[in-house]
């Protein structure tokens, strides 16, 4: 837990039963319907900052949450440092499903 991070306080706030389990949770500017960040529980600020075991178990939730949302195109995003466009420095994935051109902007 970072003091003043805001993916540890949502992370601190979830329910018990999920306790060591990562975070999914939707963006507050999501890109898409059904936009979903997947959060470690563990902080650390970019990809290479936080243990590999706490990264293993984030990929498998991203297919999983892509499986669900039943998108046919999807994108699978992770930013570290602002250049690359990192805005919260907890590291976090982004499930990010491409709807269809019938289904409107995304
Ligand atoms: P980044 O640019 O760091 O890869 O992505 C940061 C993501 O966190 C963005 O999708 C942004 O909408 C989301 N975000 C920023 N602050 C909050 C917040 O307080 N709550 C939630 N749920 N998402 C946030
Ligand atoms: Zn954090």
């Amino acid at each position: 837990m970072a003091a003043n991070c805001i993916f540890c306080k949502i992370i601190k706030g979830r329910r018990p039963l999920a306790e060591q389990f990562p975070k999914a949770d939707y963006p507050i500017n999501p890109l898409s319907y059904g936009h979903t960040l997947i959060i470690p529980k563990h902080h650390g600020a970019k990809l290479t900052d936080i243990p590999e075991e706490h990264l293993t178990e984030l990929l498998p939730i991203a297919s999983r949450i892509a499986k669900a949302s039943g998108a046919e195109n999807y994108n699978v995003l992770q930013n570290n440092g602002r250049l690359a466009h990192q805005e919260v420095d907890h590291v976090h994935f982004h499930l990010i499903p491409k709807p269809n051109e019938t289904e409107g902007l995304g």
